[in-house]
């Protein structure tokens, strides 16, 4: 399966099936014939599970391995210097190639090295998590600041993406829900039908066959492909991937990225967006079986209980993506039919009180 990704920086391939891995060495080798230097930059975990598969199909290409941190602590400042050094070290130039292997922290690290080493060198993303099927595609990469997340970036396009499905079978479950979350995401905002086969087909996560997991994820790329298409650089509709986002950003800066993963808190700013979107706009949809459903799915339904609503409403004042004084929700019409809506603060307060509340029931 091949899916183009066209965006005004660059049009570029995403190879994804079990096996996509096998064309790599060659992909390379055709691609980037004066190529002078391969740095493979994943993360403690991938390289002992995963590695030894990438290195055989790299064939007579000597990569040199420059290992992080795995989960959000690669995208840490020290990091960054750590690979921009590794990458002088080991004598990388202009002609020379970057490949991020691993999830959407490797791959928004290794991006950004890519951006940014010697004004920017060529790279791909061959992901390894569920949720890399939306980070890997559109070219947002960065890292954190103390004070915020991915307070530093580029838009950056990759050569290629390279998307094995043979690497997910060693997800832990947490993993699993949190990419599947993206993939709710790209649904809901974008195809009604595609929710409606989501939900009567996935009733576990674990052991999905590989033909349903390739079409789920094939379709979650097509549509993140086609909103980036519109908007590589998010003046509009591009905001609309966002839905989620809002209060699900809000939860995972206050429980301190971990405890709760990205996807993991989006599905519960999706609850909360839906419920939103049915008060304000009157979306016709059953988020009572939506939330059962994601129960069924092992998500956490509810908002935390330790955590202030106050200060997930200045969280989410705080998130760049909130212009001015009110916070801006991404709110569905209709499930499909995507809109930014701004919310002042009273009505967030109110509505954050009954949700936690009809959650407690
Ligand atoms: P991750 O990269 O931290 O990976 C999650 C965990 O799974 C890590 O501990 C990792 O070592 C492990 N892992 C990865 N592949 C594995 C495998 N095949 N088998 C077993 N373990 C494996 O997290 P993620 O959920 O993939 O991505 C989250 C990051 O993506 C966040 O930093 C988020 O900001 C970013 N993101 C970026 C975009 C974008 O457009 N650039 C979009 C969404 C999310
Ligand atoms: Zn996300």
């Amino acid at each position: 399966e091949n899916i183009s990704i066209e965006t005004p920086a660059r049009t570029y391939p995403v190879y994804i099936g079990s096996g996509a891995i096998e064309g790599l060495g060659s992909y390379i080798k055709d691609t980037f014939p004066a190529m002078t230097n391969l740095m493979i930059i994943t993360d403690e975990t991938v390289r002992d599970i995963h590695l030894h598969a990438l290195e055989s199909v790299l064939k007579d290409i000597k990569a040199k391995i420059c290992t992080v941190p795995s989960g959000e602590k690669a995208k840490t400042f020290e990091v960054y210097y750590h690979c921009l050094s590794f990458a002088l070290e080991h004598k990388l130039d202009r002609k020379s190639l970057i490949l991020a292997f691993g999830g959407g922290a490797v791959g928004d690290l290794g991006g950004f090295v890519a951006a940014t080493f010697m004004r920017g060198i060529p790279f791909i993303q061959v992901p390894t998590t569920i949720l890399a099927h939306d980070s890997a595609v559109g070219g947002k990469v960065a890292i954190n600041h103390p004070s915020g997340k991915n307070m530093v970036g580029s838009f950056y396009q990759p050569q290629a993406v390279f998307y094995d499905l043979n690497f997910l079978a060693t997800l832990p479950q947490k993993e699993l829900r949190s990419g599947f979350s993206e993939v709710v995401k790209h649904s809901l905002i974008h195809d009604i039908n595609f929710y409606s086969s989501l939900k009567n087909h996935i009733r576990s996560l674990e052991n999905l066959p590989p033909e349903e997991l390739s079409q789920m994820l094939t379709k979650g790329i097509e549509i993140k492909g086609r909103i980036v298409a519109e908007d590589e650089k998010e003046s509009g509709v591009r905001a609309f991937l966002n839905f989620g986002h809002t209060l699900g950003h809000a939860i995972e800066a206050e429980k301190g990225y971990g405890e709760w993963t990205h996807g993991e808190s989006v599905a519960v700013g999706m609850l909360f967006a839906l419920e939103l979107s049915k008060k304000l706009l009157d979306l016709r949809f059953d988020v009572d079986e939506f939330r059962l459903w994601l129960a069924q799915l092992g998500y956490n339904i509810d908002l935390p209980g330790d955590l202030s609503h106050s200060k997930l409403l200045e969280r989410m004042k705080q998130d760049k993506k909130s212009e001015g004084q009110n916070v801006r929700f991404v709110l569905l019409k209709e499930v499909g039919k995507p809109v930014i809506y701004q919310v002042s603060d009273e009505l967030i307060l109110r509505e954050l009180a009954i949700f936690s509340n009809s959650t407690k029931r």
